[in-house]
This record gives structure tokens, sequence and C-alpha cells, in this order.
């Protein structure tokens, strides 16, 4: 089988050949069908951030494929069943985040693409308990993206607390902004897309925010504060800067929602204004199988679009480029 692989953190990813795994005991073997290429791939591939992962490594955590083979003991999945294959590639079950519903902090956690191999490739192994199955009628392609840029900006709001009478601020629309707009519809906010690429603006406004702020054309914060200022600021952006002016948009009671994760940075917030305020600043990371089963069923009713493009697994080091350059329209994904 062929498989992306990162070999050093300093060198372009290589297309290895490599022999297909026999699923161990609790795990399944999935023939893939398709991968979104995340920015979390890119950081992995690169050695970005501070815990950095074993190499060499097969990145990919938006994989989308059919289970092909069985290991010993799995029941709740059967050959022929299409899943996804998400970051959280496996929890205890065990620990006080586990069982409180909170699994994507849980502390034994293993990450698909990251700390085990990814579906950067045509087949992988999954623990099949940590295999989300994919509904009829959402294909490959759609299925890829939700599984990561979905999930995570859908729990991202969902921790919000959104109610209808409030404005939420997306700061950056990609791959994760495009789906986050959606989402603050659905959940009854009304919606300000923030970017600075004109494109991704108009996207915005066709998904259904209300406004758009050009950040690269004005100041965000003024232009949102003659808004009315937002309840809710999400940022998608990695750029600490980002952070502080969606900080400052925020009106009183307001929340800050932190996904976006900068290689490097500090962001430098005002004591004073976070307490007289009332801000919260909440650090939100994926989110559970129970969070991706609800992204799923929003879109097998017809109420999310997911904006991709197709690529192929040998042109990987080029789709990383693209998507570094910011020109991709919002999701790439790899179609084996
Ligand atoms: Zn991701
Ligand atoms: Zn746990």
């Amino acid at each position: 089988m062929k498989a992306a692989v990162v070999t050093t953190f300093s060198e372009a990813l290589t297309i290895e050949d490599r022999q297909i795994p026999e699923p161990a005991v609790g795990q399944v073997l999935v023939h893939l069908e398709a991968c979104g290429l995340c920015h979390t791939d890119i950081h992995a591939a690169n050695g970005d951030w501070p815990v950095t992962p074993t190499l060499p490594l097969v990145p990919g955590h938006e994989g989308v494929g059919i289970v092909e083979k069985l290991g010993e003991g799995v029941t709740r999945l059967r050959v022929g069943d299409r899943v996804a294959i998400a970051w959280l590639g496996f929890a205890c079950g065990d620990c006080r985040y586990c069982i409180d519903g909170r699994e994507s902090l849980c502390e034994q956690q293993l990450n698909s693409g990251y700390s085990v191999d990814g579906a950067f490739a045509e087949y992988t192994l999954v623990s099949a308990r940590f295999a989300t199955l994919v509904p009829e009628g959402i294909t490959a392609m759609d299925a890829a993206p939700l599984s990561c840029a979905g999930v995570t900006t859908y729990k991202a709001l969902k921790v919000a607390s959104i109610v209808p009478t409030e404005r939420v601020a997306i700061f950056g629309i990609g791959g994760l902004g495009h789906l986050a707009v959606q989402y603050a519809r659905i959940m009854g906010g009304s919606v300000i897309a923030v970017d600075i690429e004109k494109e991704k603006l108009d996207l915005a406004v066709s998904l259904g925010a209300d406004f758009v702020v050009n950040a690269a054309e004005v100041d965000p914060v003024e232009a949102i504060h003659e808004l009315g200022g937002v309840d809710v600021a999400l940022v998608l952006a990695a750029s600490p800067r980002v952070f502080e002016q969606a900080f400052a948009s925020l009106r009183r009671g307001g929340r800050l929602i932190c996904v976006a994760l900068p290689a490097e940075g500090t962001m430098s917030i005002p004591i004073f204004d976070t307490v007289l305020k009332g801000i919260s600043i909440i650090g939100s990371i994926v989110g559970t199988r129970q969070d991706l089963a609800e992204v799923f069923a929003l879109h097998a009713a017809g109420r999310t679009q997911v904006i991709s493009e197709s690529r192929r697994l040998d042109q990987v080091n080029e789709a990383m480029a693209e998507v570094l350059s910011s020109k991709v329209p919002a999701r790439l994904v790899f179609e084996f």
C-alpha cells in the first residue's frame, strides 16, 4: 500500500510502499477512500509543537474509508461499514474525563496521524471503538473534512453556549471557518466573518455570514465594535495577534474561544477588562465521538455544506504548500 511518510522534520514527505497492516485485538483495518489535509498535519510534519511526534509518522486524522478486516473481539463494526478516523484515535474509557463526557481530554489518548500512524495511506488501523460510523447519504469527500474541521468548530461553538440573540465572530475562514459560520448560524447566532482574503469572505457570505470584516483593509476590532461588538469570538487563525484582536472585539459577558494552535506565541490579555467585563477564555480541542455523530447527523439532514477540492496522495507536499499560501478554497482532501 502507498503511504505518505514524515521521515525527518526538515524534509518533504515521501511516498512509501508498505505492507498492509494486520488489525490487533479491538482494531479494524480500514481501506481509505479520502483524507482531508488539516493544518495540524503540517505542524506534525514540521515538528512545530512542544510535543513532537515520533518518526517515521504517517499523518492524517480526517480519514474516511471502508472497514475491510476485523481484529479479534470487534463486534460493533462489520466489514463494509464506512467509518471516520478522527484525531481522537483512542481514549482509556475509565478516567474522570472519559467517564464524564470529556474524552478528548483523556491523558491516555492516542491521536491519529500524530502519536499513531494516521490516514495518509491506502490502509490504516484504528481502534473499533473510536471509528465513528458515517451515516448513509454522506460522501467520503464530505465526511473527511467534517471529521476534524467540522467536529472541532461544532464543539467549540457548543461550549460557547450561544443563544439566538447573540453575535458570533469567526476569525479565519478556511477549512474550519467555513463550517464554523454554518454551525454558528444553526445554533442561532448572527455571524461576523473575519479574514484577510476577499474570496474567503465571499464564501462566508454564501454560507450565511451576516457581516464580513476584511482585516487586511480595516482594523477588525474597530469594525466589529462599530457593529456593536460580539458575544462570542472564535479564533481559527494561528496568530497570537488575532487572539488579542478577538478578545478586544468582545462585549461584556463575552466568550473568547481558542482553537487555533500557533507554533509559538503567547497572547497578552488585559486582566482589568477580563474581570470588569466578565469575559470567559475557553480552550476547545476537537470533540468527542458523540460530537462527531452530531456533525454527521446535521450534514445528513442537509443542513451543512462542505467546500473542498480533491488532490492525490502523491501531491501531499504541494498540497501542504497550497494550504500555507492560504489560497485554497476551504479544505483539500486526498482521494484514494
Ligand atoms: Zn485537524
Ligand atoms: Zn480516559
